[in-house]
């Protein structure tokens, strides 16, 4: 079969997105199994797609936790390429998509570990800015793991244009990066939310057909509560999601970690009759 960069013997393709084609392969060398991401050739020429690539694999590899998928070696010959750990599993988008409705616990689960990754890496000044569940591995036992990094910028003194910032899918766009605005922490944890009424509802909560008017949704909108949808959901998880959705980032948690201490603490008994959050627009 085919050969990447000598010692990668590719297997088969795993998965796709709009910048690459991941395969599962075989290390020679270390004889193991790894993910390889390859540039799509047709973007190859483009110098901007280039240093994204790279950047992903630097922003990765400065990172080492248990719920981010491992970067162990780029290249670039043959094509540009990126050697990760192989995860065995499926999407988070197809874990909802087969197992819905997910259980309280289980979302809880599953959040907290996202919620772990993603707080990690804006401790060491990275923004993910592409958070969805297509971008979120996870095996049989539930052992979760955030991939694609490829759009992810370190905080420091960061500027972004419009263009970049709608590189993510609409879906996850938060209210102040549909207006233009830069992709923050902030507009991270907004993603989270989404992510978490996904878990929780099996839907997306403005599942609309044209970028732009799923967008303006996100804009203008009121979110709908997941608790429409089913009856067994505690006030006090709801409300996490709200106070991650909240349109105002003033109003939105500071930090991943706050978002996390907070839904570790929904479950205790006195946060039982805990009212519906109401953020004032
Ligand atoms: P996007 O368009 O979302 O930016 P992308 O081209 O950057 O996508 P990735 O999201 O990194 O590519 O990977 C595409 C798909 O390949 C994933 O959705 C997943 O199905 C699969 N995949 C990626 N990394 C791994 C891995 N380490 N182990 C197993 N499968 C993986
Ligand atoms: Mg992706
Ligand atoms: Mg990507």
């Amino acid at each position: 079969g085919k050969r990447v960069g000598g010692r990668y013997q590719i297997i088969s393709r795993l998965g796709e997105g709009g910048m690459a084609v991941v395969y599962k392969a075989k290390d020679l060398i270390l004889d193991r199994l790894v993910a390889v991401k390859t540039l799509r050739p047709e973007l190859a020429g483009d110098e901007e797609f280039v240093r994204r690539f790279h950047r992903e694999a630097e922003s990765v590899a400065s990172l080492s936790h248990p719920n981010i998928v491992a970067i162990y070696d780029i290249g670039e010959e043959d094509c540009y390429y990126i050697v990760m750990e192989y995860i065995e599993g499926m999407t988070l988008k197809e874990f909802i998509k087969n197992y819905s409705p997910i259980s309280i616990d289980d979302s809880i689960y599953i959040m907290k570990q996202i919620l772990l990754a993603i707080g990690h890496a804006h401790e060491h000044g990275i923004v993910h800015r592409d958070i969805k569940p297509q971008n979120i591995l996870i095996n049989e036992s539930e052992s979760v793991k955030v991939t694609d990094f490829g759009i992810a910028l370190a905080v420091s003194g960061a500027t972004i244009t419009y263009t970049h910032s709608i590189m993510g899918s609409a879906h996850y766009l938060s209210p102040e990066q549909a207006k233009g605005g830069t992709a923050t922490i902030k507009s991270d944890i907004y993603a989270l939310g989404i992510v978490m009424f996904e878990l929780l509802t099996g839907k997306l909560p403005f599942p609309g057909a044209s970028p732009v008017s799923v967008a303006l949704k996100h804009l203008n909108s009121p979110m709908p509560y997941p608790s429409d949808f089913r009856s067994d959901i505690p006030q006090s998880i709801e409300n996490v999601m709200i106070r991650a959705l909240a349109k105002n980032p003033d109003d939105r948690y500071e930090q991943v970690t706050e978002m996390l201490d907070d839904l570790t603490t929904a479950l205790n008994p006195d946060r039982a009759n805990e009212q519906r959050l109401v953020i004032a627009d």
